[in-house]
């Protein structure tokens, strides 16, 4: 399978000359994406519910309205609100709204992979999706990193697809990393897949690993800083990307390599891969999708269980994390 990446000499920028771009949601990433836009020269409007976040965009200079009006006035909309709340949003106000050849961009293809959202007659639609947080989406535009992220043309109504998408993602910083085409719902099953199969594994084992070293007479600040705190183990993984996955092994001793090793040789793969089986095939067939459907309609029942547990200010790993911090603090 080969695959296409893009840099900033694949974009004209002036393909967007006198286009307005309406972001809508003024969250994490919209406000983060609404300087970029800005920055480059791009007319930028923000549409908002009423909401806590609706203050924000005017003390950054923007003009915000309701996001029906906002959607009207664009010719690029740019959603950026949570994902399962998007199937509405766009029912109600986003595509009653949208002017004839406007272009719709996603900054996920969630909604497009699960069916909340379809591909409207006469207007494009694309995926432009960050691998990066939205804070830092704005600092590394600044800064002149840029950030990586995922591009795809999922309906070209205008003829212009590409070609706008390319300047799109110029404007909001990716392309001075770079951006590879993957489909809305390519990414989407990536997305989840890496989430929920990587994820559980590394967040288990920390806490597992917590509890045995605890329990065999190891300092618990001890355990944070060898886990996560010391930077140690996010160098080693910013060494996967700058030297390899394989490659920076020889960057540890031998008695890590060789422990490393043996402990791999050891784990119970074939339950792991027929975990991560299972995993990808309950989120290819819409099953994830619907699960979290239902606990977005039942008013996030489990989400608030789950914050009640990792907010609890007691815990033993938050209590040795702000230990460790107090004390190596500047202040
Ligand atoms: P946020 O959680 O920050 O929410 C964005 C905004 O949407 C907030 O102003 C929120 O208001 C508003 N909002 C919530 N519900 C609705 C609704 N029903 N109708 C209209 N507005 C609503 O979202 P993110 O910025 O985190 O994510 C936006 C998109 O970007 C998603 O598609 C996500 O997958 C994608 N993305 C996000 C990244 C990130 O770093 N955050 C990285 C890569 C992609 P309120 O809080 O008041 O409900």
């Amino acid at each position: 399978m080969s695959v296409t990446f893009f840099s900033a000499s694949d974009a004209d920028p002036s393909v967007l000359d006198g286009q307005t771009v309406t972001v809508v949601g003024y969250g994490n990433l919209g406000r983060a994406m609404a300087l970029n836009l800005r920055d480059s020269g791009l007319p930028v409007l923000i549409g908002n519910i009423d909401d806590e976040y609706r203050a924000l965009p005017p003390e950054d200079g923007f003009e915000v309205m309701d996001i029906g009006p906002a959607v009207a006035m664009a010719d690029v909309v740019y959603v950026l609100i949570p994902d399962e709340e998007i199937g509405t949003c766009w029912e109600r106000e986003i595509r009653p709204n949208l002017k004839p050849g406007a272009a719709v961009l996603y900054a996920s293809g969630y909604c497009l992979a699960f069916g909340q959202v379809d591909l409207p007659d006469g207007a494009d639609v694309y995926l432009l999706a960050p691998r990066m947080l939205g804070e830092e989406v704005r600092n590394s535009y600044v800064d002149g990193a840029g950030f990586f992220a995922y591009l795809d043309v999922e309906q070209d109504a205008s003829g212009q697809g590409w070609p706008r998408l390319l300047a799109l993602a110029l404007a909001v910083g990716c392309l001075q990393k770079g951006a590879l085409q993957l489909s809305a719902e390519q990414e989407a099953r990536l997305d989840l897949f890496i989430e929920q199969s990587f994820g559980p594994y590394v967040g288990t084992a920390i806490q597992l690993a917590f509890g045995v070293g605890v329990q065999k007479g190891i300092p618990a600040e001890a355990l944070v800083l060898e886990m996560y705190m010391s930077g140690e183990m996010s160098r080693t993984f910013g060494t996967f990307s700058d030297v390899g996955f394989y490659r920076s092994t020889t960057w540890h001793g031998i008695v890590a390599q060789y422990g490393g090793f043996l402990r791999t040789l050891d784990l119970d793969k074939a339950a792991m891969l027929a975990r991560f089986e299972q995993v990808w095939e309950d989120i290819a067939n819409g099953g994830f999708a619907a699960k979290l459907q239902a606990e977005r309609d039942a008013g996030y029942p489990t989400l608030k269980a789950i914050e009640a547990i990792t907010q609890q200010p007691n815990d033993p790993i938050t209590v040795a994390e702000d230990r460790v911090r107090a004390a190596l603090s500047d202040d």
